[in-house]
């Protein structure tokens, strides 16, 4: 029976992926220190035979005892209030957490994926952004912590593939959305929906005709499952392309609450707010077979059930 290590295990990606490992059989070690994870996410998991918990911060030395075959690392605040609020944090487990799983992949012989994000392309000046695109990033600003973090993780991934002949896969993630997003977490889909749903107005940053492109997690969990069982080591983007404006994004989630009182408030847009953002997908169709699957009408109906049941 094969073994993984998934970091960030009771986030909302890494619980995702934690579900993922189990149907597929596999031994699964859930390590996450709950900054921003809750253990709601994963409470479900807790009498299965093949699921352990480690209440672990992974900026610390990792131990897992016994073999292990596969590593995730997902363990990050990865919202920008998130990483406002601790940006310390966020540079820890992009650059020392790391550190210590490549170390660990290392021990163990294991096949290591990272998550890396759309924000190492920063700000893009390419459009759609491509895998060769090295991105335009402000690295004092605001989102410099964890953007720098997360291009910090991915040239040591590769020094650890270059000089160790690791087994290493990074994953580029797009915006992704589903059950299980912290309502509170500050993003566009959470905020919109949890306004909505408690009959306030929405809260749309700048003129809203920023873009970003939304991908449902199920979809993105089947192109992470199919990159780290690939041959592939380079980044790969993963995400839907279907690419939508923020305001557009707001109404689309006033109409599904069908709530016509609704109101639309405009705020600040952020410091260094990307303009635009949409995945080239070649690679992934090429290289994995994958595309997205599921619409944002579908995917947003999925989520905003969840959303009604946390917030009721
Ligand atoms: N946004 C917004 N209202 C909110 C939260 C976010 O208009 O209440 C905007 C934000 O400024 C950005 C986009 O929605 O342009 C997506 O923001 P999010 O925080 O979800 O993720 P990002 O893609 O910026 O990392």
């Amino acid at each position: 029976m094969k073994k993984v290590l998934i970091t960030g295990a009771a986030g909302f990606l890494g619980s995702h992926l934690c579900d993922r490992f189990i149907t597929e059989g596999f031994k699964v070690i859930g390590m996450d220190n709950l900054i921003t994870g809750s253990l709601r996410n994963i409470e479900h998991l807790f009498s299965h035979e093949n699921f352990v918990f480690y209440h672990h911060d992974v900026s610390k030395f990792v131990h897992v005892p016994g073999e292990l075959h596969y590593i995730l690392h997902f363990a990050s605040p990865a919202s920008p209030i998130d990483y406002l609020q601790m940006p310390i944090q966020t540079m820890k487990v992009g650059s020392l957490g790391t550190h210590n799983l490549l170390g660990l992949a290392k021990a163990k012989n294991a096949r290591i994926l990272v998550a890396s994000t759309s924000e190492v392309y920063g700000d893009p000046e390419v459009h759609p952004q491509n895998e060769e695109y090295w991105g335009n990033v402000n690295p004092i600003g605001p989102r410099g912590v964890y953007d720098e973090a997360k291009r910090f993780q991915e040239a040591l991934t590769m020094a650890y593939h270059n000089v160790h002949g690791l087994e290493t896969r990074i994953v580029r993630i797009f915006n992704t959305y589903g059950p299980r997003m912290r309502t509170n977490d500050g993003r566009a889909l959470p905020a919109f929906l949890s306004q909505a749903i408690n009959g306030e107005p929405l809260t749309v940053f700048g003129d809203g005709s920023q873009t970003r492109s939304f991908c449902y997690v199920d979809d993105l969990v089947e192109g992470i499952y199919r990159l780290l069982m690939s041959d592939y080591h380079l980044p790969v983007n993963i995400g839907n392309p279907d690419e939508i404006t923020i305001k557009e994004f707001a109404e689309e989630i006033i109409n599904l609450v069908e709530d016509k009182e609704l109101e639309i408030i405009y705020k600040d847009l952020p410091k260094d707010d990307p303009k635009k953002r949409r995945p080239d997908t070649t690679k992934a169709k090429q290289i994995l077979g994958w595309e997205a699957k599921v619409d944002r009408k579908e995917g947003l109906r999925r989520t905003y059930e969840y959303f009604k049941k946390v917030l009721k």
